[in-house]
């Protein structure tokens, strides 16, 4: 069985001012860096739209309202402060992204891929059931957990987020929902604020590692080794997640790790190991941040190049 990739040509029509860090340009460098021989294997499929009914899987149906309700025809529109912002192209971007990752969802559960890799954009992890912020509109990600769960009937469905922000609206999402896992590495103190040891979910089903700025490689994987993997696979998920995010990579702008492409394959093949003890291999990922171009492009080849290994 093959690897999937999901994109669409709308997720760059989400165009959120010209000097915000989540420009198009990120999109363009992950496929230029996929769009290469080493990736041939791969099958590239249209992100289908997603539906208002799956978004309703996890936001309220205020949010999505007036959400619905914000989409400029022309210009910008300020969601959060300065941070998110709606262009006329958002909506169709965000419903892509939702479309991505459930069609993913669908793939790997009825067998048509080992796994799947969703190049879409704007990022999700920020966006709470009833809030955009954090560059994050929709929740995609944590839409595919409670899809799996109430289409697909799985009865437990781990989200595994390496970004190095704390993924404060897959966290609040999931919070009283025992049949949804959500595990976070990333830096800490450091934007959202959340994330801390002590938010467990009330099922004991949320599991946060903070790293301190300047976490190098080896404190990263013995951090992952010691308090994430151990927990994911306590939670025997029959899907993973993965919100793949690539901002704590070293030449990211943002933020303050450091880690190298070769712990992005480290990490990618603990979390294949655990899919296929659990489920069969099944991994749908999903890109989150990244903010070097450079280090986004370099990190996303060598994290797919390890799911289509296997
Ligand atoms: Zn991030």
């Amino acid at each position: 069985m093959t690897t999937l990739i999901y994109t669409h040509e709308a997720c760059l029509d989400h165009i959120p001012g010209p000097s915000h860090p989540e420009s198009p340009e990120r999109l363009k460098a992950v496929i230029k860096a996929l769009r290469t021989p080493e990736f041939e294997k791969a099958e590239w499929r249209d992100a289908p739209m997603g539906t208002r009914e799956q978004v309703l899987m996890i936001h309220t149906e205020d949010f999505v309202t007036d959400i619905e309700d914000a989409s400029p025809t022309r210009g910008y529109v300020p969601l959060d402060g300065g941070d998110t912002i709606m262009s006329p192209g958002s909506l169709e971007a965000v419903m892509r992204c939702v479309g991505a990752a459930c069609a993913g969802v669908d793939a790997v559960l009825g067998n048509e891929a080992r796994n799947v890799f969703c190049a879409t954009r704007p990022c999700g992890h920020h966006a709470e059931p009833n809030r955009a912020m954090g560059f994050c509109i929709y929740n995609q990600a944590a839409i595919a957990a409670a899809y799996a769960y109430e289409v697909h009937k799985l009865e437990r469905v781990a989200v595994v987020d390496f970004d190095v922000h704390h993924g404060n609206g897959t966290q609040a999402a999931f919070y009283d929902r025992p049949e949804l896992f959500y595990a976070s590495s990333h830096q800490s103190p450091f934007y959202p604020g959340t994330g801390s040891r002590t938010e467990t979910g009330t099922a004991h089903n949320i599991v946060n590692v903070p790293l301190p700025r300047g976490c190098d490689s080896a404190m990263f994987r013995e951090q992952i080794a010691a308090e994430m993997l151990p927990a994911i696979r306590a939670f025997n998920p029959e899907l993973i997640i993965i919100s793949a995010g690539f901002d704590a990579h070293h030449l990211d702008p943002l933020a303050g790790l450091n880690l190298q492409d070769s712990d992005y394959d480290w990490v990618t093949r603990e979390l294949m190991k655990i899919a296929d003890e659990t489920c069969e291999g099944r991994i749908v990922s999903i890109l989150e941040g990244g903010y070097s171009l450079e280090g986004l492009a370099s990190s996303t080849a060598v994290h797919v190049k390890a799911l289509m290994d296997h």
